[in-house]
């Protein structure tokens, strides 16, 4: 086989990682080489169980499938079984200082949620296995032709002068195996020590801990309380940037984003806040977790025969890791399949692309993240910009509903960062926040004390 050159037939392809970006890569690599008439091999490495309850056996998320997602999916010939959506999702429901803004997703499209894994710990439902939908990922991925092993890989080590093989090292208590691969695919996720232990110049993106807790709740009080909408909290807690409640059937999933948040941090901003009226008077949580988010891209990562894809490579500013990974996984077969598997065509043709795709969209991300927590971060903007949105959904035409077409985009992500910035800074949008503004404050000043 060529060093640098494409994958040819009967290639060994290691893929460390059955997560989204691991299954992704699996089936879009077999599905190209398909299509290049080359047969190739692929084994996947996990060590987790998806049909196991609570963090064990779960990639911890909030398990949130937007519309761009499932049409992706659909592309590739996987439609999402009822079994694994949780519930279809009608939209997002904003809530800012005593405020509540309600925007109802385009009839036409979907979003779902979903369980990552066998569902959170004391949750029973049979066939379980069948629940997860990372277990549906990898099954399609096995059904489609591709080995599994349920195996925690412990090491990498890269060929030395005159060879051609990666050996990929998997080290238990009592003994150790070595697999040989022409090429190793990193689909590891973020939450391994394994991205401290590559022996290149990769550097795995910074990362935030956040936090998530299962809450059980009774069905008919969900559908009163909540709807079947994802409610999205801006704290007044310094440390959770915002809180989500995403119901998922007869459970919700509460995600607090923030740096460094712990689950005293969660359970404390649940009880001094309007949260509480979301959910069931005598709330617990029944599982929880502490996942962490990428919050920049990593350095380098690729290699000579080797990619790192996903979350542990690049992935989009808060919103739709698994939409990343699926990018991240298509990139990396195309590459490797199409242009060759040296460290310089990697850069050249996967790096490239993925820096073209997430590093500039990121920064505008980073920006309107930020603007949006300085506005909501003060009474009189937050009251009006929230007003705004409550008065575009109540009565205004679609076309005209600007403000709330931006917070819809931020949060679901269903729009690259550049354009969403492009149309905050519409100059009519400010001349008429500068305007209501001013009738608030005018308005208070006249209420007196
Ligand atoms: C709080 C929070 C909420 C989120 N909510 C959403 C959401 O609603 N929607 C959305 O699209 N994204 C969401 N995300 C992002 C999403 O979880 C990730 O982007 C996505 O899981 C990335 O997929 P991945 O395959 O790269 O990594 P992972 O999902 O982390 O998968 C990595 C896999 O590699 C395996 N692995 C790790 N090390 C080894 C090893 N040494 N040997 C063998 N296997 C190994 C792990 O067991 C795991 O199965 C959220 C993230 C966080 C932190």
């Amino acid at each position: 086989m060529d060093n640098g050159g494409p994958l040819k037939s009967g290639a060994k392809i290691a893929v460390i990682g059955g997560g989204p970006a691991g299954s992704f890569f699996a089936i879009l690599a077999l599905k190209l080489a398909g299509e290049m008439g080359k047969d190739i091999n692929i084994l996947i490495f996990d060590n987790k169980h998806f049909s196991d309850h609570g963090p064990r056996g779960c990639n911890m998320c909030a398990g949130v499938i937007q519309d761009s997602l499932i049409t992706k999916l659909k592309g590739i010939g996987i439609t999402l079984p009822s079994d694994i959506k949780r519930e279809d999702i009608e939209g997002y429901s904003f809530h800012l200082r005593g405020l509540s803004a309600c925007i109802k997703k385009d009839p036409s499209t979907s979003i779902y949620s979903v369980f990552r894994g066998g569902g959170p710990y004391g949750w029973s439902v049979i066939p379980r296995k069948k629940v997860s939908f990372d277990q549906y990922l990898l099954d399609h991925a096995i059904k489609e032709g591709v080995k599994f092993r349920h195996e925690r890989v412990s090491a990498i080590e890269f060929p030395k002068r005159g060879e051609s093989k990666v050996s990929v090292i998997c080290k238990s208590k009592n003994n150790s195996k070595v697999y040989k691969a022409d090429f190793v695919v990193g689909a590891f996720g973020v939450n391994t020590v394994l991205i401290k232990k590559l022996p290149f110049g990769y550097r795995p993106p910074k990362r935030w801990n956040a936090c998530q807790a299962e809450i059980a709740m009774d069905r008919e009080h969900m559908k009163e309380r909540c709807g079947n909408m994802i409610h999205i909290f801006f704290t007044r807690s310094p440390k959770i940037k915002y809180l989500a409640i995403t119901p998922k059937g007869d459970n919700a999933t509460i995600t607090a984003i923030g740096k460094n948040v712990g689950i005293n941090d969660l359970q404390n901003e649940i009880i001094n806040s309007e949260i509480n009226e979301y959910l069931p008077r005598d709330w617990e949580f029944i599982c929880h977790c502490h996942p962490r988010l990428p919050t920049t891209p990593a350095r380098q990562p690729y290699s000579d025969r080797c990619v790192i894809i996903g979350d542990a490579s690049y992935s989009r500013h808060m919103k739709n890791g698994i939409e990343s990974a699926f990018y991240t996984a298509q990139f990396a077969a195309e590459t490797i399949l199409k242009n060759g598997i040296s460290k310089e065509i990697l850069k050249k043709n996967y790096d490239k692309r993925c820096r073209k795709m997430f590093y500039y969209d990121n920064l505008a991300g980073k920006i309107l993240f930020l603007l949006h927590e300085i506005i909501s971060s003060n009474n009189i903007s937050s009251t009006v910009y929230l007003d705004r949105v409550i008065k575009e959904q109540s009565h205004m035409d679609p076309k005209h509903q600007k403000v709330s077409k931006l917070l819809w985009h931020l949060y679901t992500g269903d729009m690259p960062y550049r354009y969403i910035l492009k149309r905050f800074f519409n100059p009519v949008l400010h001349v008429q926040f500068a305007y209501e503004t001013i009738k608030k404050i005018f308005k208070w000043a006249c209420a007196g004390p």
